[in-house]
């Protein structure tokens, strides 16, 4: 048994191991520079150094020893090789949706149509009109585009375009109520998730918040109590990820439209997801479109560009011309504004909405939506079908009826019915099983109820069927298999569970 200044001594020079990388065979590093190679190799010695300094006692060393120095060089050189090629595998990767939420902002929320992937890739590979008239051969306005297409499509007299819904909320209200007063009800402080949360939104910006009424009923009267001359807005925010149910009371936005005309302030509507189209026709509960909740009165809606819209990522304001463009003069404007790209697929998706019926066919996240269950049901037995009997065996896996869900806060009571395969193996806990398919290549992201994982079939496309229906025949291969199912790092408490019930 080796002792720890011994280990130390026996490791090799950084030129030693460079030495054996560099020899010609397989596993050369073609392509690498040799500063990269060095730098892997530095690296890896340290890390075994650091082993052998941190090692507690004798027994712990005693796994570090090797025999040979030409082991220790080689068992470096792998671990080099290891680094090298760890650094170059791309972090984000792209990833199977499995579970239902179509507009899933941790997955990326809204896929682009066609279209929108076609402008993007232009606007990146080649040089545009960004902000430059081409008639008068001089600097135009920067989303002008975009703005022609929301009038039309909502109505508004005017309309821009910031980096997301967030950075438009924040932007109107500092550009329209800086240290002045907005009134907003107690029932629509809402937190969106990650880090928006209203109030806090409102203290950034430098306006002041006054809440009005309770958490579950607000009426006209709180309203007019509140509004003092400080007064500068009046907001309407959609309660989009949440409903209060019971004895409930809000002031519909066309009231507080007419009170906000007798008191002469504008009032604002934060809708978030915001569509422009009705779908209600398609099952989904209806929830006023933009171009209504102007026409009832709101003198400024903000939404995103990436929720019900379907596009990229952006943030919406529409509404009263003066209203607008403060926003777009603002110094802080030009710190919100969107990427030439986001503002390419924004077009585009917008182009596909001047007709609603092309929109329902061509941007994904309203085909999605609008689906046919039928044909959710034909993606989930054609899944099945690709298994064979013993793997469909060794998975537990079987058709089932679920529901899923919007997302993104929006409509957030109403469940689409779907199809899904659900897996339940003997051999391994829901909770391993889940950890399995997001380490497969593609990862699957699924979702875990009543101790089976569930694979929704609406938010899985129809060329991921094939494979994965492949990652799952593998997967069952090895569950079936006489070699132990030996579970991936950092697994292991999940896995020893047996799946139960
Ligand atoms: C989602 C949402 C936002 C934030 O929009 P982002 O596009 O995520 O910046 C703001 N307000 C409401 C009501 C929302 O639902």
């Amino acid at each position: 048994m080796a002792d720890r200044s011994e280990l130390l001594r026996s490791l090799p020079s950084v030129e030693e191991v460079l030495a054996r990388l560099r020899a010609p065979g397989p596993g050369g590093e073609d392509g690498v520079s040799e500063r990269s190679l060095a730098e892997a190799v530095r690296e890896s010695l340290e890390a075994r150094r650091q082993a052998i300094l941190a090692a507690a006692d004798e027994a712990s060393l005693g796994s570090l020893t090797v025999p040979s120095r030409e082991e220790t060089v080689l068992l470096i050189a792998a671990e080099a090789r290891e680094r090298l090629a760890a650094a170059r595998k791309p972090y984000l990767v792209p990833l199977i949706n499995a579970t239902g939420v179509v507009v899933h902002t941790n997955l990326g929320r809204s896929l682009l149509s066609a279209e929108a992937q076609r402008a993007l890739l232009e606007a990146a590979s080649r040089h545009t009109n960004l902000e430059y008239d081409l008639r008068a051969g001089r600097r135009g306005g920067r989303g002008e585009g975009v703005a022609r297409l929301l009038r039309r499509l909502t109505g508004a007299e005017a309309a821009t375009v910031v980096n997301n819904n967030a950075g438009a909320v924040f932007l109107a209200l500092r550009a329209l109520a800086e240290g002045r007063e907005v009134v907003v009800s107690r029932g629509e402080l809402v937190e969106i998730g990650g880090s928006f949360r209203i109030p806090d939104i409102m203290r950034a910006s430098g306006a002041r918040l006054i809440e009005v009424g309770t958490t579950n009923r607000t009426h006209l009267r709180d309203y007019e109590a509140a509004i003092s001359p400080e007064a500068a807005l009046l907001l309407k925010v959609h309660t989009s990820n949440f409903r209060i149910l019971g004895f409930t009371a809000e002031v519909p936005l066309g009231e507080l439209a007419q009170l906000a005309r007798e008191r002469e302030l504008p009032l604002m509507a934060d809708l978030g997801s915001g569509s422009l189209v009705d779908l209600a026709p398609h099952g989904l509960p209806g929830e006023p479109t933009v171009g209504e909740v102007l026409a009832a009165g709101a003198d400024i809606v903000t939404f995103s560009g990436d929720k019900l819209l379907g596009g990229p990522q952006a943030g919406v304001a529409v509404g009263r011309r003066a209203l607008v463009e403060r926003l777009a003069r603002h110094p802080l404007f030009r710190a919100l504004r969107p990427d030439k790209l986001a503002l390419a697929a924004l077009e585009a998706t917008l182009r596909a909405y001047l007709e609603p019926e092309a929109a329902l066919r061509e941007v994904p996240t309203l085909s999605l939506l609008t689906e046919p269950l039928s044909s959710v049901s034909r993606r989930a037995r054609a899944l099945l079908r690709r298994l064979r009997p013993e793997a469909r065996r060794a998975l537990g896996a079987r058709l089932a009826h679920v529901e899923s869900q919007v997302g993104g806060g929006a409509l957030p009571l109403s469940k689409l019915p779907s199809r899904a395969v659900t897996l339940a193996p003997e051999r391994l806990s829901a909770a391993a099983l889940d950890a399995r398919l997001r380490a497969l290549e593609p990862p699957v992201v699924a979702r875990i109820q009543e101790q089976q994982v569930v694979l929704d079939m609406r938010t899985v496309r129809p060329e991921e069927v094939a494979p994965l229906a492949r990652s799952l025949a593998r997967l069952a291969e090895e569950l079936l298999g006489p070699p132990n199912v030996g579970p991936p790092n950092g697994e292991g408490a999940a896995d020893a569970q047996s799946a139960g019930g």
